[in-house]
Formats: C-alpha cells, structure tokens, sequence
C-alpha cells in the first residue's frame, strides 16, 4: 500500500458506505437501533474531506487522520471502535509504502485494539466476527508472498463469510446483545460494514488510480 492507494481506500469506503447505507441502518433497525448507515455515512463522508489534504504524505498519516476523524464525526459504539483501528493502521504504516507483510502487522495490531476497547471475542455476533477472519486471510496471502491486491481479496472473501455467519449467533456484545435470543437469525451491523471495507480495499487495490 502506498499513500495513494491508503486514501482511495478511505474514499472507496466512503462510497460503498453511502450505496450501503439504508442495507446498513435496516440491520441496525432489527438488532439495535437503526443508525449505523447514518453513523458510518457521516464518519466517512468526514474522513473523504479530512484525507484530500495533501500534506497527508504517509500511509499513516491518511489512516491515523481517518481514525480521529470517525471518532470526532461518529456517535455510537462503532465511532471509537472503527476510529481505533485506522488509528493504529497508520501508527503502525509510518511509512510511504507498506507491503504484504508489513499491512498484515498493522491490521493486526488494528484488531487488537478494536478488542481492547470492546472486549469483543469472535462468535459474539459483532464486527470481529468479520474482522478477524479478514486479517487471518490476509496475512496466510501475505505469508505466501502473495501480491497485495490478491491478498487483499481474500481478506475481503474472508470478511463477507464472517459476516454472513453472523446471523445465526446471539450477541454477547453492543446493543444487540440486549436482546438475548432474539438477535439470532439476524446478520450483525458491524460485521456488514466491516465485509465493505475489506472489500473497498480489495477494489482499490485492484484499480489503482482511480
Ligand atoms: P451503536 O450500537 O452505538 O448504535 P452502531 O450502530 O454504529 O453503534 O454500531 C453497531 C455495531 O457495532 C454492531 O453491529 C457491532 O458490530 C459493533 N459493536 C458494538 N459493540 C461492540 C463491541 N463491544 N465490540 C466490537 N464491536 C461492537
Ligand atoms: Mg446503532
């Protein structure tokens, strides 16, 4: 990933978040409280603006800027914890070009601090179930020397799995866990969001420039 590549992320998530975002905010309606669409929508449409600066010359910085922008612009749960893990992308992706290898620490290090500050573990029906299995993918690619579009795409496969395996568990975790068994045969908010990003990521790695 070079500085380019980190902000047509950002700017990809933003766009498959706001396609997404009336899909995204009827799951929160089921199992929480129809907001995550809006929530994500505002967070990204920030963090789209908040990346075109220029002087954002590092991967780190266009990710570590992402991360505060969603924690200042997003309200629920999923502000902190998604603004957590870009913040410890680019504290990690210092850096004007990271490989495979290198991306593969940073999300790791992302999905423990996501863990940190929500003391989620996988099957808790949250957007670890997502996460974890994306950043398990990606570094078995990276591992093999894949190349990082092609790993990138198999976090994504990875993701959109987790995410539809949700839908039989009953959250222990956020909003959704207070409603005990009823939140089983739902697909879980977070971990849909979570598949979109990966999959943004797979998207813009593939098309580079535009
Ligand atoms: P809120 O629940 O505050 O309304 P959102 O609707 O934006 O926030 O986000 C809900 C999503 O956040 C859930 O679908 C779940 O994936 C994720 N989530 C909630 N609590 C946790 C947690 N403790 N750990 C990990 N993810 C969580
Ligand atoms: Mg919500």
């Amino acid at each position: 990933m070079d500085t380019d590549l980190a902000r047509a992320w950002v700017l990809a998530i933003g766009v498959a978040v706001g396609r997404n975002k009336d899909r995204l905010t009827r799951l929160d309606s089921a199992i929480g409280d129809a907001d995550h669409g809006t929530n994500l929508d505002r967070g990204f449409t920030a963090a789209a603006t908040a990346v075109s600066d220029p002087g954002l010359d590092t991967v780190g910085a266009v990710l570590t800027k992402t991360g505060t922008t969603l924690v200042s612009t997003i309200g629920g749960a999923s502000g902190p914890l998604y603004g957590s893990a870009f913040r410890a992308l680019g504290r990690v992706l210092d850096t004007p070009l990271a490989d495979p290898l290198a991306f593969t620490g940073a999300l790791s290090v992302a999905l423990a601090s996501i863990q940190k500050l929500g003391t989620a573990a996988t099957g808790d029906k949250t957007m670890i179930d997502a996460y974890a299995p994306a950043v398990a993918a990606f570094e078995e690619q990276a591992r093999r020397r894949t190349e990082f579009a092609a790993a990138a795409a198999a976090a994504a496969d990875a993701a959109e799995e987790g995410m539809r395996a949700t839908s039989p568990l009953r959250a222990r975790k956020g909003r959704a866990s207070y409603l005990g068994a009823r939140s089983i045969g739902h697909q879980d908010p977070g971990a849909t969001s979570t598949a979109l990003m990966f999959r943004a990521l797979a998207d813009a790695a593939a098309n580079p420039g535009t």
